[in-house]
């Protein structure tokens, strides 16, 4: 970020103000915990401090602090919606493009409040008066510690403050094992840690909490698992009929992608989940190495994200979604062989 625009925000901040926070659709470790994060930071600056998520979200990201302030925006549109009108300022964070949003897309577009963006997507659109947005961070919370950094305010934070960072650093660094955690990122969690958060604590809260219908889940969906060797590819599918019968929930789907990933050898894994009720297959793509996700996302499956984690999704059906991913991988056939 501009030094200038360090100053400036800081200049706003200097007098308590009405604001706004607001993650992308289908919040996640980052998203909740870098908006809540900022919610604790900015109360200290006596800021009427609200965190609105578009829809609802896992249960093992329900007891993160600030929590119970959270509104959602699919429940409680009307609320939502005259805080949105009377803000001085929204943040938007770990997303970049109005659209990543669902149903808060248009009144977001339409609000005359200044707009300060944190992200660490691809491609930015252009609405934020002030944008910090860096791709090679690990996470939007990480980036979020940073901006508290260059306020000059790392004092305020707190223990759940700490906490909340330390969620979204966590889970989008895969428990910092992938590329995009560096020793900066260790250097952050050990200061986290020293000012509370309780690293052990936060791990079981959030990967220690499943429902034995959710591993049963896990179960149905290692066992629809392919493998397209020339490809180093692997893929899993999950149908609504598989889903209710394990009572799905919320967040039970959460990672599963990752277990293609595992295999020996593979270096692009794919699930495909079928939603009924949306009326498309939800696609999380997963890769290693230089191989983008992200661009393959953005080229054939209405999405995007980063290099090596990126969503989107289909209008076909299941089976005719699976049948086009394995149709498009021989055209990368090359790029995959060489990772
Ligand atoms: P996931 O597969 O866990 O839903 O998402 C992986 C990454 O891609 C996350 O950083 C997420 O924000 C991003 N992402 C997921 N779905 C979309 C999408 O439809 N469009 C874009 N641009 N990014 C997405
Ligand atoms: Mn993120």
């Amino acid at each position: 970020m501009k030094k200038t625009d360090i100053s400036n925000i800081k200049q706003l901040l200097s007098s308590p103000k009405k604001i706004v926070i607001v993650p992308h659709k289908n919040p996640d470790g980052d998203a909740i915990g870098s908006t809540l994060a900022l919610y604790h930071y900015l109360l200290k600056g006596n800021h009427k401090a609200t965190v609105m998520v578009p829809n609802d979200y896992p249960t093992f990201l329900k007891w993160i602090p600030g929590n119970d302030s959270i509104l959602i925006y699919d429940y409680q549109t009307k609320t939502c919606e005259s805080l949105i009108e009377s803000a001085d300022i929204i943040f938007t964070l770990d997303f970049n493009a109005f659209h990543r949003t669902g149903n808060m897309e248009h009144i977001l577009s339409n609000s005359s409040a200044l707009k300060i963006m944190i992200d660490h997507h691809q491609s930015p659109d252009d609405y934020a008066t002030y944008q910090y947005s860096d791709v090679s961070m690990s996470s939007t919370c990480e980036m979020v510690y940073h901006f508290i950094d260059m306020l000059g305010d790392t004092a305020l934070i707190d223990a759940d403050t700490a906490t909340c960072i330390y969620v979204g650093i966590m889970t989008d660094t895969g428990s910092f094992r992938f590329q995009s955690t560096t020793n900066k990122t260790h250097e952050i969690i050990a200061k986290l840690i020293e000012k509370g958060a309780d690293n052990s604590h936060i791990h079981n809260s959030i990967y220690d909490t499943n429902s034995y219908q959710g591993l049963q889940l896990l179960g149905c969906a290692l066992s629809n698992l392919r493998v397209v060797p020339e490809s180093r590819a692997a893929y899993i599918t999950l149908s609504q009929d598989e889903l209710n019968r394990f009572n799905y929930k919320k967040g039970d789907t959460e990672g599963i992608v990752n277990y293609g990933l595992s295999l020996d050898g593979v270096v692009l894994a794919a699930i495909f989940i079928e939603d009924k009720q949306e009326g498309i297959i939800k696609i999380s793509l997963r890769s290693k190495g230089d191989f983008s996700v992200n661009e393959m996302s953005r080229a054939h499956f209405q999405g995007g994200g980063h290099t090596n984690a990126a969503g989107g999704k289909s209008d076909l059906t299941l089976e005719e979604t699976v049948q086009k991913f394995i149709s498009i991988l021989p055209s990368y056939n090359d790029a995959l062989n060489n990772e």
